[in-house]
């Protein structure tokens, strides 16, 4: 039995809205992680239903198999989701990718596809590969040796620019020279430099869901986005300038968008509790007797009356992020929230019958110290005592385009000392999950990394680890340029201590 018969049509078969089309240009729209992972995209899915709109064009889905080991032993190659046909037909493998430890995904899914990943390897026979979303807006040169188009901001713009240039082209050089300075199209073997982010106009929003299934990672639940953008300025976020500007949609709007038949609703936002529809959106939809799931709440925004409806909605955790160990990191990133607003969402929390309230948290950042620590500790112990909490711990990990993209990293051991000194000290407060310092650093690295990090990733991807990454790297000659920068409390974010560069970021 083929691997699309045993592994996809059954998943295939579990789906609502799943488009089938048949035109002269096929898409192959790749996820390079699992299908649980990319459906819960929603960047991913309304990718995949713009190309299906396209005149001319039809797009299928292929994913990253569960279980790669058992895939290469097929000796088949990757195909298609919709019709079990290889990848490598398409004429165009267009890649959504949402993280940066998915780069050397992106090689392996090329390479299950039997395309050659380097670009420049490869000749007019291949199918052309575009790789897009969070991670190339946020950083495309490590991805520039493997795509011949990466996409710099919004897929509602980009994507119709990508097909009409193609309608319009008698050749792929054509093609590529029509798309050269358009917005968004960063083509790395032409350009220098990336290009400013494509901006979708309100008109083409709001972004909602094209399929449901009980196999993605958020089982049956249907995307709406009510936000894109945040207007708020903590300073280590994307939302504000890589999803920016805030783009508001109207409740009627999203209502609009969502099928009757639909029984869980996720509302996406960078900050829901600031969005004002979301009240009436979510009160609405659960005098229908949907479900309601959310992407994010403020404690500093959240209210009884919201609090009420997410419960009402199902909703059984409250999630709300700290994102600092103690109150003067957090003003000093400018997050806006107390430990009064977390207090509060704590009490709210346990008197609505929330099972737990989780909490995010990052440490590792370059201020930090003990004192915080311990203020982090003391000041969970105290939640703990209103209602359980859930904590999520995060290093770290500075990101271009924000006032952090020259801060230091903290240091591997650095932060596992600090995790060891919290779970010893709050294991018996609460639930404690956090994110591997090790693969945080790796995560900066590419975060930060200029193309030759996606050679690096071309020598780990069939061994991967972080002693595998720290020899690549050594091996092509990186050099940490941000270590031995200096970042203190008493400067502002952005203002990096440097030999001869005071001031990085304005
Ligand atoms: S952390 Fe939240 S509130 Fe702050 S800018 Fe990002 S999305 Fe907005």
């Amino acid at each position: 039995m083929s691997y699309w018969r045993k592994h996809l049509k059954p998943l295939l078969d579990d789906e609502i809205g799943t488009i089938r089309r048949h035109a002269s240009t096929r898409v192959a729209l790749g996820f390079p992680n699992r299908y649980s992972v990319g459906m819960a995209s929603l960047g991913y899915q309304v990718i995949y239903r713009m190309f299906n709109e396209e005149e001319g064009f039809s797009c299928e889905r292929a994913f990253l198999p569960d279980d790669l080991e058992l895939f290469r032993k097929t000796g088949e190659t990757l195909p298609m989701l919709e019709s079990g046909n290889p990848v490598g037909q398409a004429d165009m493998i267009a890649l959504s990718v949402s993280f940066e430890l998915d780069l050397t995904n992106i090689i392996r899914f090329l390479e299950c596809a039997g395309i050659n990943p380097w670009r420049e390897e490869r000749d007019e026979s291949d199918p052309i590969i575009i790789v897009g979303g969070p991670l190339t807006s946020s950083n495309p040169y490590p991805v520039a040796p493997f795509a011949d188009i990466i996409c710099i901001g919004d897929g509602e713009l980009i994507v119709p620019i990508i097909a009409e240039a193609w309608r319009e082209a008698s050749s792929r050089a054509e093609f590529l020279a029509d798309l050269e300075g358009r917005p968004g199209i960063y083509l790395p073997d032409r350009m220098k430099h990336e290009p400013m982010w494509a901006t979708a106009p309100k008109e083409k929003l709001p972004a909602y869901s094209q399929i449901v299934t009980p196999h993605s990672e958020l089982s049956n639940m249907y995307l709406v986005e009510a936000q894109r953008g945040c207007p708020r300025p903590c300073t280590f976020c994307l939302a504000r300038t890589m999803y920016g500007p805030n783009r508001n949609n109207e409740a009627d709007d999203l209502l609009a968008c969502i099928p009757d038949w639909v029984k869980k609703v996720g509302l996406v936002g960078a900050a829901l509790s600031d969005f004002k529809h979301t009240k009436y959106v979510g009160r609405t939809l659960t005098e229908r007797g949907v479900k309601l799931g959310v992407s994010s709440i403020r404690a500093d925004t959240v209210d009884e009356e919201l609090a009420q409806i997410l419960r009402d909605g199902g909703l059984r955790s409250f999630t709300v992020a700290s994102d600092a160990p103690s109150q003067r990191l957090r003003d000093w990133m400018k997050k806006g929230i107390s430990e009064a607003d977390l207090l509060r969402t704590a009490h709210l929390s346990k008197k609505l019958g929330f099972s737990s309230l989780k909490v995010y948290m990052m440490i590792g950042l370059p201020p930090e110290n003990d004192d915080d620590i311990t203020e982090l500790i003391a000041f969970s112990k105290e939640l703990a005592g209103i209602t359980k909490v859930a904590m999520g711990i995060s290093p770290f990990v500075p990101k271009r385009h924000t006032p952090h993209h020259a801060d230091p990293f903290v240091g591997v051991e650095a932060i596992e000392k600090r995790f060891k000194r919290i779970q010893k000290e709050l294991r018996r407060d609460l639930e404690l999950r956090n994110v591997s310092a090790k693969w945080a650093w790796v995560e900066q690295v590419i975060a930060r990394g200029d193309s030759s990090i996606g050679k690096a990733a071309y020598l780990v991807k069939d061994n991967e680890s972080y002693s595998a990454w720290i020899k690549a790297l050594e091996e092509i000659g990186w050099k940490d340029e941000y270590a031995h920068n200096i970042v203190t409390f008493e400067q502002q974010p952005g203002q990096v201590i440097k030999p001869s560069v005071p001031m990085l970021y304005a």
